[in-house]
């Protein structure tokens, strides 16, 4: 027989007592561990763009990007194709265009072949005078030429054309004041901004009543995220889409550009469409 000494015993209880501490650790780590992850896919998944198999609705617009610069809006009966490049196997399944806008001449605005294809004997091409002499002939005789200050009204929307340039010394070479258009679109008091390549120049700033803001944001061609959102928080749109985001160096940062603009003002929803579908 044997009899556990006193010592002994305090000895096996001190050993228990440890061991039972170290599970209680491990289990305490581990359900930590698992919490963390748990919190980084629920990150991740709120921080994943919109998939557009469906436009997106405002309440008065349905926005379909194509890519980068290339949307199509459908706004009541009126369908506008906003700078069309990509040939018409981009607008597959789309509506024809009332109206399309093209805001400068370099290639992801403007693409004669794509207009040539989607272009119907009703549209109306609206283009700034810089992009009418780069287009071939036929097309030339369709084109509405409206310059920065000029406007129009078709299908019921009145049309504005207004400036887009550049401000940094570096980039004044990729867009010089006058040549390309933004546009403003009006119809029963809504109000849709298209910024075309610009930086955060005062025509933009100065903006008023914005319901709905297409807004560029790519380096080193347009401006920087916080360029763009201190020029959103100025103009206050209801709502803000960032798109034409890709540069040199790959994808703007368009969720910093989100926590800009909603650190100075969170009554505006910023809404992050699929504008890279290919990519
Ligand atoms: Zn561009």
């Amino acid at each position: 027989m044997h009899f556990i000494v006193p010592s002994e015993k305090r000895s096996i209880m001190k050993r228990i007592f440890l061991l039972t501490l170290t599970v209680l650790f491990f289990a305490a780590c581990n359900n930590s561990e698992k919490k963390k992850t748990e919190e980084a896919s629920m990150t991740a998944e709120t921080e994943q763009p919109k998939k557009m198999e469906e436009p997106a609705s405002e309440d008065f617009i349905d926005i379909t990007p194509i890519e980068h610069a290339t949307m199509v809006l459908q706004w009541d009966d009126t369908v506008l194709y906003v700078d069309p490049v990509g040939g018409a196997k981009a607008f597959e399944g789309q509506p024809s265009p009332n109206i399309i806008l093209v805001t400068d001449i370099h290639g992801d605005h403007m693409n004669a072949e794509t207009i040539q294809a989607v272009l119907t004997e009703n549209t109306k091409l609206i283009a700034p005078q810089a992009v009418a002499d780069k287009l071939p002939k036929a097309l030339q005789e369709r084109v509405q030429v409206m310059n920065n200050g000029e406007s129009a009204i078709h299908s019921n929307i009145a049309i504005e054309a207004i400036p887009m340039y550049n401000l940094r010394e570096e980039a004044l070479k990729f867009h010089k004041k006058g040549r390309g258009n933004g546009y403003i679109l009006e119809k029963d008091d809504k109000r849709v901004y298209i910024s075309g390549d610009t930086e955060d120049i005062p025509e933009m700033r100065n903006l008023t009543n914005i319901d709905i803001a297409f807004v560029c944001m790519n380096l080193p061609y347009t401006m920087p995220v916080d360029k763009a959102a201190e020029a959103v928080l100025a103009f206050k749109p209801n709502v803000v889409y960032p798109y034409h985001f890709r540069g040199t160096e790959g994808l703007s940062d368009v969720s910093k550009f989100k926590d800009l603009v909603n650190k100075g003002d969170e009554s505006i929803t910023v809404t992050q469409l699929d504008w890279y579908p290919n990519q």
